[in-house]
């Protein structure tokens, strides 16, 4: 039940609210079963224990690895933070040159950054309008001395999703490792790592009706094994990847996720992307909008536009706070920049000032559709 009833919501690539059956999976971990995981000697330990435990089954089921190749996080942030800077510390003696792409998360932009200031060099290949990289400078720009190659699936602000198998083989024939933010891409799109041949993959539970606060980080241990260094240490928890008292509730939530995304899978590949089909061919025939990113590789439920000629903050304004869509990605859009996703595409300044990107979700409706239809009218006169 949403406590705004007269607000549709189209910003779940910003975050997803929490489903039902997950907060009921997770709550009696917070006032029943509130034994710190770590506590073997008792019942209560055990049981948190054996919780975490059928968790991290249904995460690896979910991205057909090993529940070894398993760490929960605080989030995607931290799962970030940790695999790079885990990476740059523990190969030091291959090199420390990364490549990626300026049309990242700015968790991973800024991480690299940070990196940079540790002595770390750092190669952003360019992308073409529709955010791809070339392949075949992704292969000229892996050298003897890069460590890895950190590409998204899924882009959170245009949807577009990279085609992480033939990355994968251009990066390993260069021999080096392959990170992969999937943050918008699981419970989207499959995120078989197996297929997807990824080294490591990031996700966050808020991106998939789960909790914020929470997340998982695999990192490959069969075929050439990933080594990190650890970012915190203290306890040894997480086979001392991770240290920190495991966060119970979030960690079955987590879980009770990665188990109903098949499900939610469906939906989102069957009747969401109907949705955002439908609203596409209206804003396209009725109003003359124009498409950021691409129309046939993309998540089912992200559309990423512009009106020329009429600003995103007039049509939000206009909206009267009647639905709740975005400029860009939350993190940036309260600094009322462009774009930087879009602005690497080759739009300009204006085009990504006229942005504004929808992201449904599995309780929006078709009759919401409509209302969002006579919205965007009244917005764009
Ligand atoms: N990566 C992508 C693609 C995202 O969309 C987000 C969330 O905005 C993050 C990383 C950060 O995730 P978290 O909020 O779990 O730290």
């Amino acid at each position: 039940m949403t406590a705004f009833p007269d607000i549709i919501y189209l910003d779940h690539n910003a975050t997803t609210p929490v489903a039902e059956e997950v907060l009921e999976a997770m709550m009696p971990f917070f006032r029943q079963i509130y034994g710190n995981a770590a506590s073997s000697a008792h019942p209560l330990g055990r049981r948190a224990n054996d919780a975490v435990d059928k968790a991290r089954q249904a995460v690896a089921a979910m991205l057909n690895c090993h529940e070894q190749e398993v760490t929960f996080t605080s989030g995607a942030t931290e799962g970030i933070n940790t695999a790079l800077k885990g990476i740059f510390w523990r190969y030091a003696t291959k090199g420390k040159h990364f490549v990626s792409l300026p049309t990242e998360h700015k968790a991973v932009l800024d991480t690299l950054q940070w990196l940079k200031k540790q002595g770390a060099e750092v190669t952003l290949l360019p992308v073409d309008h529709q955010g791809y990289p070339a392949l075949e400078e992704l292969r000229d720009n892996i050298r003897p001395d890069t460590i890895a190659v950190v590409m998204m699936a899924a882009n959170n602000e245009t949807g577009l999703l990279l085609p992480m198998n033939t990355i994968a083989d251009v990066v390993h024939e260069k021999g080096a490792l392959l990170v992969c933010d999937a943050t918008q891409a699981v419970g989207k799109i499959s995120t078989d790592v197996q297929a997807m041949g990824v080294d490591v993959l990031l996700l966050s539970a808020h991106k998939m009706y789960g909790p914020k606060g929470v997340g998982a980080m695999y990192l490959r241990r069969r075929g050439p094994r990933v080594s990190i260094e650890p970012l915190l240490h203290g306890g040894g928890h997480e086979r001392g990847i991770r240290s920190g008292t495991l966060n119970v509730p979030g960690i079955v939530a987590l879980g009770k996720c990665a188990e109903l995304s098949n499900q939610w899978l469906q939906e989102y590949n069957t009747r969401i992307r109907q949705l955002r089909d439908n609203c596409w061919h209206f804003l396209q025939s009725d109003l003359g909008a124009l498409q950021n990113g691409s129309q046939h590789q993309s998540l089912p439920n992200t559309l990423n536009f512009r009106i020329p000629g009429i600003k995103a903050s007039r049509v939000i304004s206009k909206l009267h706070g009647r639905v709740a869509l975005s400029t860009g990605s939350a993190c940036s859009s309260a600094q009322a920049e462009p774009s930087h996703v879009l602005l690497a595409m080759g739009l300009s300044k204006q085009q990504a000032n006229e942005s504004l990107r929808v992201s449904w979700g599995l309780q929006n409706t078709m009759q919401e559709l409509e209302q969002l239809k006579k919205a965007f009218i009244d917005a764009s006169l």
